[in-house]
């Protein structure tokens, strides 16, 4: 595996060198020159839906809409896992609503960078199936920016894991790599392995809102090696989207039991 990870790295280096990746937009790929903020060109710039609201303006849709179209190819819908089998589907619906946290923590409040839709998938979709890594500073940025103009202040990051099997095929987390990024940026810490993702989750495309709930429950643990490292701090969970926020409340639930002081939600795209 390490011999493997190695020749992604010398790949991806020469594929850097030989196209370097500021001179092109992040987004749609045409041309651009080193100037252009977030690395986007003038008509994605102008495109993308940002989000200036306040915190907790974030609501949770009540229905699922049509997912946008998007200009990069989603490679696990290419391999037939972008939408959860029916049966898959099936399996995933029967319990009740699971959300029982009564910890006394209050509860997460919401950010997002831009309204979810064509743009902002692509820009999601080229880091995490393209492999586009170096995207992630730029949503990073783009994440510092919307911080310092919502005024929220935090202690530290923990970004939305992976299932290990799934993070080792993909080479990264996405989220952890842009937290990461976004903690250099900041000056914060950000604890990529605080949550851990314990078991396989299906994608949550394709699912509806009660099953995206049954996917992720039971899911997700808190890593009690960072639990003194959380203890009474403000903590900014990181992940790319926000839907129904399933993810986002398992993930809250676990981040509760090491009791800190608050927990916000900094999602890039939410709907
Ligand atoms: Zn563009």
């Amino acid at each position: 595996m390490k011999a493997w990870r190695s020749v992604r790295r010398v790949v991806e280096t020469l594929l850097d060198l030989l196209y370097p990746p500021h001179l092109y937009c992040i987004c749609c790929g045409n041309l651009i020159d080193a100037t252009r903020t977030y690395h986007l060109c003038d008509h994605c710039m102008a495109h993308i839906r940002w989000d200036t609201a306040p915190l907790q303006q974030l609501e949770k849709p009540v229905a699922e809409t049509a997912e946008p179209q998007c200009m990069v190819q989603d490679a696990d819908a290419a391999n037939g896992g972008g939408y959860a089998s029916a049966e898959k589907r099936k399996s995933a619906v029967g319990a009740a609503d699971f959300f029982d946290a009564d910890s006394g923590i209050p509860e997460m409040q919401k950010l997002r960078c831009v309204q979810y839709g064509l743009y902002e998938r692509t820009l999601i979709f080229s880091l995490k199936y393209n492999g586009k890594k170096y995207i992630a500073r730029d949503l990073a940025q783009i994440m510092a920016d919307r911080l310092a103009l919502a005024g929220l202040a935090f202690d530290l990051i923990v970004p939305v894991p992976m299932f290990l099997a799934k993070q080792q095929q993909r080479g990264f987390n996405h989220a952890a790599l842009m937290g990461q990024h976004l903690g250099k940026l900041v000056g914060k810490p950000c604890y990529a392995k605080a949550l851990l993702r314990t078991e396989h989750t299906l994608p949550m495309r394709g699912l509806s809102p009660t099953e995206r709930k049954l996917n992720v429950k039971g899911k997700f643990a808190l890593n009690r090696k960072y639990a003194g490292a959380l203890k009474g701090k403000r903590i900014l969970l990181l992940d790319d989207f926000y839907t129904t926020g399933s993810t986002a409340e398992a993930c809250f639930a676990q981040l509760c039991e090491a009791s800190p002081s608050a927990v916000y939600f900094l999602a890039f795209a939410a709907k």
